[in-house]
Parts: C-alpha cells; structure tokens; sequence
C-alpha cells in the first residue's frame, strides 16, 4: 500500500494513504533522490497516518511517496549478535561505517546478523518429534555459550519435525529444520527469526517471583540495596555522578550470562567512551574479551531522536531472547531521562495534550512496560531464563522530584540513588545510602541490614547537629555513632572500582566482612574521651581498608584480619598499637 507525504514536522511525518494500516507498522518514506527512511505508523486517523520518522527527515518534500509494509518495526534474532555493535534499528554500526564512512547516511540498512558466517549446528530433535514455539530444535555454540536454535517464537499450535538438518555448518539463512502441523502446509525454519520489537516476548510455562540475588560484587548495592535476577532497578543521578562507570562496573563484575547495553541518547563523547572501552575490558570469569558476552546498542545525542525509542525496545527484545535459552541476561539503558525526552518531543509534534513537565501523559505507562518485560520465567522444558533490567535516570541538576524520576521509582524494584555531594567528596560508588531502597532481600539477613541502616541515619543526624554545636556541644556517645557510621562507610560502602580485589567481592566475602564490620560498629568501646574513641576509629578503618586490598587467602589477608581481631578483643586498645 502507498500514501503520500501531506506534512513534515521535525521527525514527524504525515501520510495521506489509499487504504488502511495497522497502527505500528512499518512505512517508507522515500525522499526525492530515492533514499527510503524507516518509519513507524504511530497515529491513524482516518485517512492520515503520523509516521515516527527514525531518520533524520531533511530532504523529505510533501507528495513525496511512502511505502507502507505489512510488518511492525522487528528485528532479527539468530547466532551472531554478541558481540555486535548496533544503532537503535539493529544496523550493525562497523559494518555500516564500512558501506558509508563515519557520517551516517540515511536510508541504508544492513541485515543485523551475518549471512555468511557458517555455525556448527547440533541438532536437538529427531524426525516425528512434536515441537512448538521456543522449544530447541538444535544449538550452536556462540561465544562461551550454547545458543538454542528455536521454533519461531509466533507460531501457534504444536508441529511435527519433518526434517531436521544433521551435524554440520549452517549459515543462518540455511534450512536446518522442517516442521508441518495439521492445520498448514510444512514450513521451513532458519536459524534466524524476527520478532516486533514492541511486543514482549515471552514463551514460558510461567513468569516466577524474582528472587534470587544478582550478585554485582558492588558492596554497597549487594548489601544494603540488593537486587535480584529478573528483578528491576534505576540509577538516577545528575551529570558526572558516576551512572555510567557504574554501569560498566556492572557489567563486567555482576554474576550474569549476557550484557546489553542501550547507550541512549547520551553525548556522543561518552556514547564512544562506552564502545573503547568495552572491547578492551576483560571478562574477570574467562580472561576472554567481555564483548563476547555483550551487545551495545548505540544511540548519541546526536542520532536521529526517534531512534532512541528504537534503541530502548531493540536491546529489551534482544535481551529477552537469550533469556529464552535459558540464560540470566542484564540489560543496562543508558539514559532513559534520554528517551523520555525523545518520547516529549514527538508527543509535542502530535499535539497531544501533555502532561507534567509537558512529557505525554502515557510516560509512566510507557516507562513501566519497559521494566515489565524483565522477569524470572520458567521455561518449557522447566529451565529457567532471567532478564534484569537497570536503567539510569539523568535528572537535570538532579532534582529527583520530576517526572521520569518519579514514574520509574513506582514501578522498580530497587532504586539507587546516586549524589552529588558524594561523588563531589569522591566517595565512590556514589549512590547515598540514606536515599536509597530495596524491596528486594540480599545475601545479607535483613536485620542485620536494618541495623547498619539505622547506624547510618543516626550518624547522619549526629554530623548534620554537630555543624551546628561543634564537637563541642556533642555527647561522646552521639560522637561515637557519628564516627562509626563513617567508619561503615569508609571501609564498607566505599569501593575502588580501579582495584582488582577491592573493586569486586564476592558474596561470601561480603557476607564475612559484613559482619566484621557490623561487630566494629557495635563494639562498645573501652575510650574515655572523644581523642581516644577518634583514634581508635581511625585505626580500625586503617586495617579494614587495607583488608578490603588483601587477596582472599593471602597471608596479607590473615594478617590484617588478625589485627581486626585483636582490636575487637581489645576494645579499641590493642596492646601492640600506638
Ligand atoms: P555520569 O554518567 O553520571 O554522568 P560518569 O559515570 O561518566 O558520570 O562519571 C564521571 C566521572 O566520575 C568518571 O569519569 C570518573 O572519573 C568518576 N567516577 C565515577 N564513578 C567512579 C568510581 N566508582 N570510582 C572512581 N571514579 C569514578
Ligand atoms: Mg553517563
């Protein structure tokens, strides 16, 4: 079916068309030198149809024609997408730097998985086997892991496997299987599939409560503000907070199979600080490249904006694939302040009343089927598959009380505040401990959590007093507490993301400095004035500090948790110190 270009506003286009389209579908606008531009029908009204345009839009002219497709937006899923570099439409971006050079052209396209590559296919199945979606028809190894070859995830009913493709190499587009039901003549299956990006996908027997701890050897968030694997989290904070390297952090320390990462809408200069470092990182667990376990799906500030919507939905269905084999998959979108605005922009085109803030009054819905579609599920076969989503939030000057902030602490699980005041004093991580929350339990008990917590607001409103009195007009008690939630902090919260032992540790070295820490801040300690409690705080941060550097087993380690020890028994006063 065709149209014709009626109007042109920013990234937003009006068709007139012949007859009716399906709202989300594709359509082509195509310029007057023959450039066809992506585009998604996103209103019909009557015979007009407002076209979300995912590119740049200059050149376009009204009566200029517009190809509409039976499809919605979707993309390609088979071997071959770790490790890829994408822009929001699936365009592998090396590949398309190649074709066009380093300024993207409009209007060119590049299938999002290599048809040449040949994988080694198992097969999983044999003749006369009765199948339906999601479930493996064979595997291919890819990267470090098994990727399950499986039945179209859109196809309804169950089948018989006619044929199925012997041991071998394959290319994605090849015919490895044959699978025919009663109702349709055979049908042959590749090892690539599509899907529409808009629409979860899920194949399971059963969504399940996310309960198991996602463990990010991050301190401060396994701890005190844990998350877990299928479960949801945000990082807001302002610019140069730390959202970013903490994600990165993440990404290569968190016990998970698979990263993607929607680098959405940030500048540009940190979009490619994200994709020269990422290949140069290595996987702590394999020594391999950590990029053969990830997928960028890259998005600047300086691309097309109706992309970065592209780029949000496109990394969740690349994300939810994998879980589909059955893997814990962690996808990080960075930032989604960038997409809400890219969502106010286009809602402002289409003059729709708006909301708060002038963002569209579906922003909260919108931002909540995102994190929606992460979730624990069990699969057919009863293998469990777990997406985990985080997102950043980049509030301007980081005033928390605005829109998308607000909408996306409703619908998360865990929300980690990130703050100025802290990363200004370098007290990395930055998230604040007193702003934070989880409704999730981690891999310390509660109460004991509970505890440290308290420590912390006491010790928060004994600094915020003692600003006003001095050290003065403070009780030795008061004093104490103040002291001892720094000293949590400091050895605890605190983490260099820069050093190889302090900058991941592992649950149960957590589990076991956490109570360490814990019987410090409890102590009673045998001091009789301020000068003495101040020294003894000062050397029992000392030893946890250079504990936390010590490798786990070294004699360096015992060492130090010797000295711990004796301050303990001592009381503050060990003999050998002074
Ligand atoms: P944001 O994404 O919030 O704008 P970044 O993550 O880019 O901020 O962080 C800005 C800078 O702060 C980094 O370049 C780095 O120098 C410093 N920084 C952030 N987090 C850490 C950390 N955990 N440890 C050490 N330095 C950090
Ligand atoms: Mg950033």
């Amino acid at each position: 079916m065709r149209g014709k270009i009626a109007a042109v506003d920013g990234s937003l286009a009006i068709a007139e068309m012949a007859g009716r389209v399906v709202q989300n579908s594709v359509g082509y606008c195509v310029r007057g030198d023959g450039t066809r531009l992506l585009s998604e029908v996103i209103r019909v009204r009557g015979q007009l149809a407002d076209l979300q345009v995912y590119e740049e839009t200059r050149g376009l002219k009204i009566g200029d024609e517009v190809e509409f497709q039976e499809d919605m937006l979707s993309v390609v899923l088979g071997p071959g997408l770790l490790g890829q570099i994408y822009d929001g439409l699936q365009n592998p971006l090396p590949k398309l730097a190649q074709q066009v050079g380093y300024f993207l052209k409009p209007g060119v396209y590049i299938h999002g998985l290599d048809t040449e590559t040949k994988w080694d296919f198992t097969p999983a199945v044999k003749p006369g086997d009765r199948v339906a979606a999601g479930d493996t028809l064979g595997t291919v190894p890819e990267g470090i892991f098994q990727h399950h070859i499986m039945v179209p995830f859109g196809w309804r009913g169950s089948f018989t496997v006619e044929e199925i493709a012997g041991a071998g190499s394959y290319t994605v587009q090849d015919q490895v299987a044959l699978l025919s039901s009663d109702s349709a003549p055979p049908q042959r299956v590749t090892m690539q599939q599509t899907w529409p990006v808009k629409t979860p996908l899920n194949v399971s027997r059963r969504r399940l409560m996310p309960t198991e701890p996602l463990v990010t050897r991050v301190r401060i968030i396994d701890s005190m503000f844990p998350i877990v694997r299928g479960g949801t989290y945000c990082i807001p904070g302002p610019f140069g907070a730390g959202k970013t390297v903490l994600q990165q952090i993440t990404s290569r320390h968190a016990e998970i199979d698979i990263v993607l990462i929607a680098a959405c809408g940030e500048r540009a200069g940190e979009v490619v600080e994200t994709l020269r470092d990422f290949p140069e990182l290595t996987d702590p667990r394999t020594g391999r490249s950590l990029m053969e376990r990830t997928i960028i799906i890259c998005n600047t500030s300086a691309m097309p904006v109706a992309s970065r919507e592209a780029s949000v939905y496109t990394s969740a269905t690349l994300a939810e694939y994998y879980r589909q084999m059955g893997l814990n998959v962690l996808l990080l979108a960075d930032s989604t302040s960038r997409w809400a605005q890219a969502m106010r922009e286009i809602s402002g085109r289409l003059e729709e009343i708006p909301g708060e803030e002038a963002f569209p009054a579906y922003l909260e819905s919108r931002i909540a089927a995102f994190y929606e579609r992460a979730g624990a599920i069990e699969l057919r076969d009863g293998r469990i598959g777990t997406l985990t989503i985080g997102g950043t939030v980049s509030p301007a000057g980081g005033n928390f009380e605005e829109p998308v902030t607000q909408g996306t602490l409703k619908v998360v699980g865990a929300f980690l505040g990130l703050s100025r005041a802290r990363s200004d004093a370098r007290r990395y991580p930055s998230i604040d401990p007193l702003d934070s929350w989880s409704k999730y339990r981690g891999i310390i008990q509660p109460d004991k959590v509970a505890r440290m917590h308290t420590l912390l607001v006491q010790g928060n409103e004994v600094q915020q007093m003692m600003t006003v009195v001095g050290e003065e007009g403070t009780s030795t008690e008061d004093f104490t507490r103040a002291l001892k939630a720094d000293f949590f902090d400091n050895c605890y919260l605190q983490q260099n993301a820069y050093d190889d032992v302090d900058g991941a540790t592992p649950a149960e070295r957590q589990q076991f400095v956490f109570d360490k820490v814990l019987e410090v801040a409890e102590l009673e300690l045998d001091c009789s004035n301020k000068a003495e409690v101040r020294q003894a705080m000062v050397r029992v941060t000392d030893l946890f500090r250079n504990w936390n550097y010590a490798a786990a087993g070294s004699e360096e380690y015992d060492g130090w948790l010797t000295k711990i020890d004796q301050f303990i028994a001592s009381k503050g006063c060990p003999p050998d110190a002074s």
